[in-house]
Protein backbone atom coordinates (compact mmCIF):
# COMPACT_ATOMS: atom_id res chain seq x y z
CA UNK A 1 0.00 0.00 0.00
CA UNK A 2 0.96 3.33 -0.99
CA UNK A 3 0.48 6.45 1.18
CA UNK A 4 1.21 9.85 -0.49
CA UNK A 5 3.61 11.55 1.34
CA UNK A 6 4.70 15.41 0.67
CA UNK A 7 7.46 15.84 -0.77
CA UNK A 8 9.64 17.68 2.42
CA UNK A 9 8.68 13.95 4.03
CA UNK A 10 9.67 12.32 1.44
CA UNK A 11 13.38 13.90 1.19
CA UNK A 12 13.89 14.00 4.81
CA UNK A 13 13.32 10.22 4.64
CA UNK A 14 15.51 10.12 1.59
CA UNK A 15 18.14 11.76 2.75
CA UNK A 16 18.21 9.74 6.50
CA UNK A 17 18.50 6.45 4.42
CA UNK A 18 21.00 7.50 2.09
CA UNK A 19 23.53 8.24 4.78
CA UNK A 20 22.67 4.79 6.33
CA UNK A 21 19.91 5.50 8.66
CA UNK A 22 16.91 4.31 8.64
CA UNK A 23 13.59 6.73 8.86
CA UNK A 24 9.74 6.54 8.69
CA UNK A 25 6.74 8.66 8.57
CA UNK A 26 4.90 8.11 11.99
CA UNK A 27 2.15 8.05 14.30
CA UNK A 28 -0.78 10.60 13.64
CA UNK A 29 -0.12 11.19 10.18
CA UNK A 30 -0.08 7.18 8.87
CA UNK A 31 -3.69 7.05 10.79
CA UNK A 32 -4.83 9.93 9.37
CA UNK A 33 -4.03 8.83 5.48
CA UNK A 34 -4.91 5.51 6.07
CA UNK A 35 -8.40 6.86 7.21
CA UNK A 36 -7.89 10.05 4.47
CA UNK A 37 -8.25 12.42 6.71
CA UNK A 38 -5.61 15.66 6.22
CA UNK A 39 -2.69 14.82 8.26
CA UNK A 40 -1.93 17.85 10.72
CA UNK A 41 2.02 17.43 10.74
CA UNK A 42 3.85 14.89 9.53
CA UNK A 43 6.15 13.21 12.16
CA UNK A 44 9.42 11.20 11.48
CA UNK A 45 10.98 8.38 12.97
CA UNK A 46 14.56 7.53 12.80
CA UNK A 47 17.45 5.30 14.08
CA UNK A 48 19.69 8.84 13.70
CA UNK A 49 20.80 10.54 16.85
CA UNK A 50 19.74 14.06 17.35
CA UNK A 51 23.36 15.16 16.07
CA UNK A 52 23.42 12.60 13.18
CA UNK A 53 20.12 14.19 11.83
CA UNK A 54 21.45 17.81 12.62
CA UNK A 55 24.64 16.81 10.75
CA UNK A 56 22.59 16.25 7.39
CA UNK A 57 20.16 19.24 7.37
CA UNK A 58 20.92 23.00 7.06
CA UNK A 59 18.22 24.07 8.94
CA UNK A 60 16.99 22.27 12.16
CA UNK A 61 15.87 23.57 15.33
CA UNK A 62 16.85 21.85 19.08
CA UNK A 63 12.95 21.24 19.68
CA UNK A 64 13.55 18.32 22.44
CA UNK A 65 17.05 17.31 21.94
CA UNK A 66 16.79 15.53 25.16
CA UNK A 67 14.09 13.47 24.48
CA UNK A 68 15.87 13.11 20.37
CA UNK A 69 13.50 15.58 18.66
CA UNK A 70 15.44 17.84 16.36
CA UNK A 71 13.06 19.59 13.76
CA UNK A 72 14.20 19.94 10.44
CA UNK A 73 12.86 23.15 8.44
CA UNK A 74 12.05 22.74 4.83
CA UNK A 75 10.51 25.81 2.98
CA UNK A 76 9.14 27.84 6.42
CA UNK A 77 7.73 24.23 7.34
CA UNK A 78 8.78 22.29 10.28
CA UNK A 79 8.84 18.59 10.28
CA UNK A 80 9.59 16.80 13.73
CA UNK A 81 12.02 14.32 13.28
CA UNK A 82 12.69 12.06 16.75
CA UNK A 83 15.56 9.85 17.53
CA UNK A 84 13.91 5.63 18.02
CA UNK A 85 13.32 6.12 21.38
CA UNK A 86 12.19 3.72 24.30
CA UNK A 87 10.49 5.45 27.08
CA UNK A 88 12.18 4.69 31.06
CA UNK A 89 10.33 3.84 33.95
CA UNK A 90 7.63 6.52 34.58
CA UNK A 91 8.51 7.67 37.71
CA UNK A 92 5.01 9.59 38.83
CA UNK A 93 2.61 8.98 36.22
CA UNK A 94 3.90 11.81 34.65
CA UNK A 95 7.12 12.01 33.55
CA UNK A 96 9.33 9.73 32.37
CA UNK A 97 12.65 8.81 34.42
CA UNK A 98 15.01 8.56 31.44
CA UNK A 99 14.57 8.55 27.94
CA UNK A 100 16.81 6.07 25.99
CA UNK A 101 18.00 5.79 22.12
CA UNK A 102 17.62 2.48 20.25
CA UNK A 103 17.82 1.21 17.46
CA UNK A 104 14.79 -0.66 16.78
CA UNK A 105 12.09 0.74 15.11
CA UNK A 106 9.64 -1.84 17.12
CA UNK A 107 11.12 -1.01 20.27
CA UNK A 108 9.32 2.77 19.39
CA UNK A 109 6.31 1.48 18.12
CA UNK A 110 6.13 -0.04 21.12
CA UNK A 111 6.16 2.86 23.79
CA UNK A 112 3.23 4.20 21.66
CA UNK A 113 -0.39 5.07 23.35
CA UNK A 114 -2.50 3.18 20.65
CA UNK A 115 -2.54 0.33 17.87
CA UNK A 116 -3.60 3.36 14.79
CA UNK A 117 -0.99 5.18 16.46
CA UNK A 118 1.75 2.74 16.71
CA UNK A 119 2.22 2.71 12.69
CA UNK A 120 5.13 3.79 10.49
CA UNK A 121 5.26 3.95 6.87
CA UNK A 122 8.09 4.40 3.91
CA UNK A 123 7.95 4.22 0.33
CA UNK A 124 10.53 1.26 0.72
CA UNK A 125 9.47 -0.53 3.68
CA UNK A 126 5.82 -0.12 2.91
CA UNK A 127 3.42 0.17 6.22
CA UNK A 128 4.78 -1.21 9.85
CA UNK A 129 2.13 -2.59 11.30
CA UNK A 130 3.41 -4.64 14.15
CA UNK A 131 0.03 -4.41 16.68
CA UNK A 132 -3.07 -4.57 14.07
CA UNK A 133 -3.51 -0.79 13.66
CA UNK A 134 -4.62 -1.34 10.46
CA UNK A 135 -7.64 -3.75 11.30
CA UNK A 136 -8.64 -1.67 14.62
CA UNK A 137 -8.70 1.52 12.21
CA UNK A 138 -10.75 -0.55 9.54
CA UNK A 139 -13.04 -1.97 12.77
CA UNK A 140 -13.66 1.85 14.49
CA UNK A 141 -11.38 0.66 17.53
CA UNK A 142 -9.11 2.37 20.19
CA UNK A 143 -7.09 -0.14 21.33
CA UNK A 144 -4.28 0.02 24.28
CA UNK A 145 -0.54 -1.49 23.23
CA UNK A 146 -0.07 -3.69 25.79
CA UNK A 147 -1.25 -4.02 28.69
CA UNK A 148 -3.91 -0.97 29.02
CA UNK A 149 -3.24 -1.57 33.16
CA UNK A 150 0.25 -0.47 32.59
CA UNK A 151 0.12 1.79 29.87
CA UNK A 152 -2.46 3.59 31.42
CA UNK A 153 -0.09 3.71 34.82
CA UNK A 154 2.67 4.99 33.42
CA UNK A 155 0.78 7.83 31.68
CA UNK A 156 -2.93 8.71 32.70
CA UNK A 157 -2.95 11.27 30.09
CA UNK A 158 -3.55 8.48 28.12
CA UNK A 159 -7.10 8.08 29.79
CA UNK A 160 -8.22 11.25 28.22
CA UNK A 161 -6.43 11.04 24.75
CA UNK A 162 -8.28 7.50 24.29
CA UNK A 163 -11.82 9.55 25.14
CA UNK A 164 -10.46 12.42 22.38
CA UNK A 165 -9.54 10.05 19.45
CA UNK A 166 -12.89 8.24 20.16
CA UNK A 167 -14.83 11.40 19.30
CA UNK A 168 -12.39 12.96 16.73
CA UNK A 169 -13.09 9.31 14.93
CA UNK A 170 -16.18 7.79 15.76
CA UNK A 171 -14.07 4.70 17.15
CA UNK A 172 -15.38 2.44 20.06
CA UNK A 173 -12.63 2.21 22.93
CA UNK A 174 -11.90 -1.83 23.20
CA UNK A 175 -13.12 -3.71 26.10
CA UNK A 176 -10.03 -4.12 28.36
CA UNK A 177 -8.98 -0.53 27.66
CA UNK A 178 -12.08 0.66 28.61
CA UNK A 179 -11.94 -0.89 31.89
CA UNK A 180 -8.73 -0.15 32.77
CA UNK A 181 -9.52 3.60 31.72
CA UNK A 182 -11.95 3.40 34.97
CA UNK A 183 -9.87 1.76 36.77
CA UNK A 184 -6.64 3.83 36.50
CA UNK A 185 -8.65 7.42 36.20
CA UNK A 186 -7.85 8.63 39.52
CA UNK A 187 -4.22 8.61 38.36
CA UNK A 188 -5.06 11.46 36.20
CA UNK A 189 -5.12 13.93 39.27
CA UNK A 190 -0.96 13.71 38.63
CA UNK A 191 -1.01 14.97 34.94
CA UNK A 192 -0.52 18.83 34.22
CA UNK A 193 -3.82 20.64 33.99
CA UNK A 194 -2.49 22.02 30.70
CA UNK A 195 -2.33 18.74 28.92
CA UNK A 196 -5.68 17.77 30.18
CA UNK A 197 -7.09 20.84 28.72
CA UNK A 198 -5.49 20.33 25.57
CA UNK A 199 -7.07 16.93 25.37
CA UNK A 200 -10.71 18.32 26.38
CA UNK A 201 -9.88 21.28 24.04
CA UNK A 202 -10.05 18.79 21.11
CA UNK A 203 -12.49 16.26 22.54
CA UNK A 204 -15.01 19.21 22.47
CA UNK A 205 -13.41 20.54 19.03
CA UNK A 206 -14.42 16.95 17.22
CA UNK A 207 -16.82 16.16 14.98
CA UNK A 208 -18.74 13.97 18.82
CA UNK A 209 -18.39 16.94 20.90
CA UNK A 210 -20.99 15.61 22.98
CA UNK A 211 -19.02 12.56 23.59
CA UNK A 212 -17.25 14.67 26.81
CA UNK A 213 -20.07 13.16 28.80
CA UNK A 214 -17.85 9.72 28.50
CA UNK A 215 -15.74 11.27 30.71
CA UNK A 216 -18.04 11.80 33.81
CA UNK A 217 -19.41 7.85 32.24
CA UNK A 218 -16.02 6.37 32.56
CA UNK A 219 -15.48 8.27 36.35
CA UNK A 220 -12.52 10.51 34.80
CA UNK A 221 -14.17 13.96 35.73
CA UNK A 222 -13.42 14.42 39.33
CA UNK A 223 -9.77 14.10 38.78
CA UNK A 224 -10.28 16.07 36.01
CA UNK A 225 -11.35 19.49 38.58
CA UNK A 226 -13.94 19.81 41.19
CA UNK A 227 -15.49 22.68 38.96
CA UNK A 228 -15.91 20.67 35.90
CA UNK A 229 -16.87 17.13 38.19
CA UNK A 230 -19.80 19.13 39.67
CA UNK A 231 -21.38 21.05 36.39
CA UNK A 232 -24.32 19.74 35.32
CA UNK A 233 -23.98 17.99 31.83
CA UNK A 234 -27.44 16.38 31.70
CA UNK A 235 -28.84 18.50 28.71
CA UNK A 236 -25.38 18.64 27.08
CA UNK A 237 -25.78 20.23 23.85
CA UNK A 238 -22.92 21.46 21.39
CA UNK A 239 -24.12 20.87 18.37
CA UNK A 240 -21.30 19.54 15.63
CA UNK A 241 -22.73 22.08 13.31
CA UNK A 242 -20.81 25.13 15.77
CA UNK A 243 -17.68 25.99 14.23
CA UNK A 244 -15.03 24.03 15.78
CA UNK A 245 -13.02 26.97 17.98
CA UNK A 246 -12.36 26.50 21.55
CA UNK A 247 -14.15 29.09 22.89
CA UNK A 248 -17.16 28.20 20.95
CA UNK A 249 -17.05 25.03 21.99
CA UNK A 250 -16.25 25.41 25.77
CA UNK A 251 -18.98 28.25 25.86
CA UNK A 252 -21.92 25.97 24.17
CA UNK A 253 -20.55 22.94 26.95
CA UNK A 254 -20.64 25.26 29.89
CA UNK A 255 -24.25 27.12 29.04
CA UNK A 256 -26.30 25.55 31.72
CA UNK A 257 -23.60 25.78 34.69
CA UNK A 258 -23.20 29.17 36.77
CA UNK A 259 -20.74 31.66 35.05
CA UNK A 260 -18.63 31.94 37.98
CA UNK A 261 -18.42 27.86 37.53
CA UNK A 262 -17.63 27.80 34.11
CA UNK A 263 -14.94 30.47 34.22
CA UNK A 264 -13.65 28.42 37.90
CA UNK A 265 -13.64 25.58 35.28
CA UNK A 266 -11.73 27.22 32.90
CA UNK A 267 -8.66 28.87 35.24
CA UNK A 268 -8.56 25.14 36.64
CA UNK A 269 -7.70 23.63 33.31
CA UNK A 270 -5.07 26.46 32.86
CA UNK A 271 -7.05 27.93 30.20
CA UNK A 272 -5.39 31.09 28.30
CA UNK A 273 -6.77 34.66 29.63
CA UNK A 274 -7.76 35.76 26.08
CA UNK A 275 -10.30 32.57 25.59
CA UNK A 276 -11.75 32.62 29.39
CA UNK A 277 -12.48 36.34 28.71
CA UNK A 278 -14.53 36.07 25.88
CA UNK A 279 -16.30 32.52 26.98
CA UNK A 280 -17.28 34.99 30.13
CA UNK A 281 -18.30 37.71 28.24
CA UNK A 282 -20.64 35.56 25.95
CA UNK A 283 -22.06 33.13 28.40
CA UNK A 284 -24.76 35.09 30.06
CA UNK A 285 -26.52 35.59 26.93
CA UNK A 286 -25.97 32.03 25.56
CA UNK A 287 -29.62 31.25 27.01
CA UNK A 288 -31.08 34.75 27.77
CA UNK A 289 -34.37 35.39 26.29
CA UNK A 290 -33.91 38.77 23.72
CA UNK A 291 -36.88 39.98 21.97
CA UNK A 292 -37.48 41.14 18.54
CA UNK A 293 -36.90 44.79 19.67
CA UNK A 294 -33.89 46.49 17.94
CA UNK A 295 -32.98 48.70 21.50
CA UNK A 296 -32.78 45.76 22.99
CA UNK A 297 -30.44 44.09 20.55
CA UNK A 298 -28.39 46.98 20.82
CA UNK A 299 -28.04 47.04 24.38
CA UNK A 300 -26.53 43.51 24.12
CA UNK A 301 -24.62 44.28 20.61
CA UNK A 302 -22.73 46.92 23.27
CA UNK A 303 -22.10 44.44 25.82
CA UNK A 304 -19.64 42.53 23.20
CA UNK A 305 -17.28 43.22 20.70
CA UNK A 306 -18.95 42.64 17.37
CA UNK A 307 -16.98 39.26 16.28
CA UNK A 308 -18.23 38.22 19.69
CA UNK A 309 -21.85 39.01 19.10
CA UNK A 310 -21.89 36.97 16.00
CA UNK A 311 -20.27 33.91 17.89
CA UNK A 312 -23.10 34.56 20.09
CA UNK A 313 -25.72 34.28 17.07
CA UNK A 314 -23.79 31.13 15.49
CA UNK A 315 -24.13 29.26 19.32
CA UNK A 316 -27.86 30.16 19.67
CA UNK A 317 -29.19 29.31 16.18
CA UNK A 318 -27.31 25.94 16.86
CA UNK A 319 -29.25 25.36 20.47
CA UNK A 320 -32.51 25.84 18.45
CA UNK A 321 -31.28 23.11 16.51
CA UNK A 322 -30.47 21.27 19.42
CA UNK A 323 -33.77 22.78 21.00
CA UNK A 324 -32.41 24.50 23.96
CA UNK A 325 -35.68 25.82 25.91
CA UNK A 326 -34.89 29.70 26.18
CA UNK A 327 -36.43 31.42 28.52
CA UNK A 328 -36.04 30.19 31.74
CA UNK A 329 -39.58 29.68 33.03
CA UNK A 330 -42.92 29.84 32.01
CA UNK A 331 -42.99 33.39 33.85
CA UNK A 332 -40.44 34.59 31.95
CA UNK A 333 -42.17 33.18 28.71
CA UNK A 334 -44.87 35.36 29.21
CA UNK A 335 -43.38 38.52 29.79
CA UNK A 336 -40.48 38.14 27.24
CA UNK A 337 -41.16 36.43 23.57
CA UNK A 338 -37.33 35.77 22.84
CA UNK A 339 -36.85 35.82 19.29
CA UNK A 340 -35.26 33.41 17.08
CA UNK A 341 -31.66 33.49 16.43
CA UNK A 342 -32.48 34.30 12.36
CA UNK A 343 -34.52 37.23 13.09
CA UNK A 344 -31.89 38.55 15.40
CA UNK A 345 -29.41 38.11 13.50
CA UNK A 346 -31.94 40.10 10.50
CA UNK A 347 -31.88 42.83 13.24
CA UNK A 348 -28.59 43.19 13.62
CA UNK A 349 -27.36 43.48 10.32
CA UNK A 350 -29.87 46.38 9.57
CA UNK A 351 -28.41 47.97 12.83
CA UNK A 352 -24.90 47.63 11.37
CA UNK A 353 -26.43 48.57 8.21
CA UNK A 354 -27.96 52.25 9.43
CA UNK A 355 -24.67 52.42 11.64
CA UNK A 356 -26.44 53.15 14.57
CA UNK A 357 -24.30 53.66 17.56
CA UNK A 358 -23.74 50.18 19.40
CA UNK A 359 -20.42 51.17 21.49
CA UNK A 360 -18.48 54.32 23.40
CA UNK A 361 -15.76 54.19 20.36
CA UNK A 362 -18.38 55.19 18.00
CA UNK A 363 -20.68 57.90 20.45
CA UNK A 364 -20.87 61.04 19.12
CA UNK A 365 -19.47 62.73 21.74
CA UNK A 366 -16.19 61.72 24.03
CA UNK A 367 -14.37 62.06 27.03
CA UNK A 368 -12.51 65.35 25.31
CA UNK A 369 -15.80 67.21 24.26
CA UNK A 370 -16.88 66.72 27.73
CA UNK A 371 -14.10 68.11 29.07
CA UNK A 372 -13.75 71.05 26.54
CA UNK A 373 -17.54 71.41 27.69
CA UNK A 374 -16.44 72.40 30.81
CA UNK A 375 -17.22 68.57 33.15
CA UNK A 376 -14.07 68.55 35.61
CA UNK A 377 -11.87 65.44 34.85
CA UNK A 378 -13.15 62.73 36.99
CA UNK A 379 -15.66 59.95 37.53
CA UNK A 380 -18.49 62.32 36.59
CA UNK A 381 -17.05 61.86 32.61
CA UNK A 382 -17.29 58.08 32.48
CA UNK A 383 -20.61 58.15 33.95
CA UNK A 384 -22.22 60.66 31.30
CA UNK A 385 -20.61 58.63 28.49
CA UNK A 386 -22.42 55.79 29.94
CA UNK A 387 -25.53 57.40 30.49
CA UNK A 388 -25.43 59.06 26.41
CA UNK A 389 -24.46 55.83 25.40
CA UNK A 390 -27.49 54.21 27.09
CA UNK A 391 -29.59 57.29 25.69
CA UNK A 392 -28.47 56.29 22.29
CA UNK A 393 -29.35 52.52 22.06
CA UNK A 394 -33.14 53.88 22.66
CA UNK A 395 -32.60 56.70 20.18
CA UNK A 396 -29.84 55.95 17.47
CA UNK A 397 -30.74 58.70 15.28
CA UNK A 398 -29.95 61.40 18.19
CA UNK A 399 -26.14 60.29 18.25
CA UNK A 400 -25.33 63.73 17.29
CA UNK A 401 -22.51 65.94 19.16
CA UNK A 402 -24.81 68.56 18.98
CA UNK A 403 -27.84 66.81 20.28
CA UNK A 404 -25.82 65.03 23.11
CA UNK A 405 -24.16 68.38 24.59
CA UNK A 406 -27.43 69.47 24.87
CA UNK A 407 -28.64 66.85 26.45
CA UNK A 408 -25.81 66.72 29.37
CA UNK A 409 -26.66 70.54 29.70
CA UNK A 410 -30.02 69.91 30.33
CA UNK A 411 -29.69 66.45 32.40
CA UNK A 412 -26.59 67.15 34.16
P1 LIG B 1 -2.99 14.82 16.46
O1 LIG B 1 -3.83 14.70 15.26
O2 LIG B 1 -3.73 15.35 17.63
O3 LIG B 1 -1.67 15.51 16.26
P2 LIG B 1 -1.32 12.56 16.95
O4 LIG B 1 -1.59 11.09 16.96
O5 LIG B 1 -0.35 13.05 15.95
O6 LIG B 1 -2.69 13.28 16.83
P3 LIG B 1 0.36 13.70 18.91
O7 LIG B 1 0.02 14.15 20.29
O8 LIG B 1 0.81 14.70 17.92
O9 LIG B 1 -0.89 12.91 18.40
O10 LIG B 1 1.47 12.58 19.07
C1 LIG B 1 2.16 11.99 17.99
C2 LIG B 1 2.37 10.51 18.25
O11 LIG B 1 3.16 10.33 19.42
C3 LIG B 1 1.09 9.73 18.49
O12 LIG B 1 0.49 9.29 17.30
C4 LIG B 1 1.57 8.58 19.34
O13 LIG B 1 2.19 7.60 18.54
C5 LIG B 1 2.67 9.22 20.19
N1 LIG B 1 2.17 9.75 21.47
C6 LIG B 1 1.76 11.00 21.74
N2 LIG B 1 1.41 11.15 23.02
C7 LIG B 1 1.59 9.95 23.60
C8 LIG B 1 1.41 9.44 24.92
N3 LIG B 1 0.96 10.21 25.90
N4 LIG B 1 1.74 8.15 25.14
C9 LIG B 1 2.21 7.36 24.15
N5 LIG B 1 2.39 7.78 22.90
C10 LIG B 1 2.09 9.04 22.61
MG1 LIG C 1 0.38 15.10 15.80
Amino acid sequence: MRIAVPQAVEQIIETLTCHGYEAYAVGGCVRDSLLGREPGDWDITTSASPYQVKELFRRTIDTGILHGTVTVMKNHVGYEVTTYRVDGEYEDGRHPKSVEFTSDLREDLCRRDFTINAMAYSHETGIVDIFGGVKDLQMGIIRCVGNPLDRFREDALRILRAMRFSAQLGFEIEETTRTAIEEIAPNLEKVSKERIQVELTKLLCSSHPEQITDVYAMGASPFVSLAFHEIDHSQVCIPSILPAKKHIRWAAFLKDTSREKAVQVLKDLKMDNATISRIQTLHPWILFPIRADKAELRRVMSQMEPEWFDDLLVLREAMELGQTVFAPGEITEKIVKPAKAGTLKQMAAEIREAGDCTCLKDLAVTGKDLLAYGMKPGKQIGETLSGLLDYVLSHPEENQKEQLLKLVKDRY
